[in-house]
């Protein structure tokens, strides 16, 4: 008889007893429970009903928190999530976590999409032109004015903003990119790898994702600041290489050590 193994690698430490998950739907970077929810049911036949999609806060993350205008008003902070998290139709509940307030989830789902759909718009118009700064100012100025404000600060609408962003930069600022742009960005790629670190944590691909989009948006930090170190990056076609001057010599520098090292150089 044949001797067959499995060997699984866990991306965090796990119990004893613990039971193994694995991420199920692996498409998109900004996803969330409605739409994993949706998804997993359309495209695997059931239910997830994991520690994440069970927990309205996703984890204590709000990655789908929306600011109650109510208790903001009132200096308090509170914000509507799913009652139940498991429940995705148009007239489930979604209550504020302070004042109790309750709002059906198809007002809360048209709220998010008019956000959604001025990202889109923007892009479509702007986000071409690699002369034109207009996308790069809504994404910065949509950031500051709905964080907190409209949206919860871990929202997936801001972290699409976000994305934007960065592919923007990437796509038409490798060479022009400003320092205090970079700056500017690399912030909030902070601020999504946080996230990602408890939604999904250890090198999981939307943490490779979050970096890679990162990365060249933070080429431009080491060559201008020079900490210990040099970067280079020899650019093919496809792959970069980023190399590091250290002991008097080159050596090649992985893309999740380049962007831990320059987010860490960053304070
Ligand atoms: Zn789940
Ligand atoms: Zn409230």
């Amino acid at each position: 008889m044949p001797e067959f193994k499995i060997r699984i690698r866990t991306t965090r430490p796990v119990s004893k007893g613990e039971p193994l998950t694995i991420f199920y739907w692996m498409g998109h970077i900004g996803e969330h429970t409605q739409l994993r929810q949706e998804t997993i049911r359309m495209k695997g036949f059931f239910r997830c009903e994991c520690a994440r999609c069970k927990d309205p806060t996703e984890l204590g993350t709000y990655r789908s928190g929306i600011v109650c205008q109510n208790c903001r008003r009132n200096n308090v902070s509170g914000y509507f999530l799913p009652e139940d998290p498991l429940d995705i139709e148009p007239d489930a509940k979604w209550k504020c976590s302070s004042c109790r307030a309750i709002k059906l989830a198809g007002n809360i789902s048209r709220q998010v999409e008019k956000f959604q759909e001025r990202i889109s718009k923007m892009h479509e118009e702007f986000g071409s032109d690699p002369e034109d700064d207009r996308f790069i100012e809504f994404c910065k100025s949509f950031i500051t004015k709905t964080s907190g404000i409209s949206l919860h600060p871990n929202h997936w609408v801001i972290q699409s903003a976000i994305t934007a962003a960065g592919e923007y930069l990437m796509l038409h600022r490798q060479t022009t990119l400003s320092l205090d742009l970079s700056m500017y960005f690399i912030k909030y790629w902070k601020h999504l790898l946080s996230i990602q670190d408890v939604l999904t944590p250890g090198m999981t691909r939307a943490i490779y994702i979050i970096k890679e989009d990162a990365y060249l948006t933070l080429m431009v930090v080491p060559l201008r600041i020079g900490f210990q170190g040099f970067y280079w990056t020899t650019s093919g076609n496809k792959s970069i290489k980023i190399l590091r001057w250290n002991l008097r010599q080159y050596s090649e520098v992985s893309l999740e050590d380049f962007v831990d090292l320059t987010v860490a150089a960053v304070k």
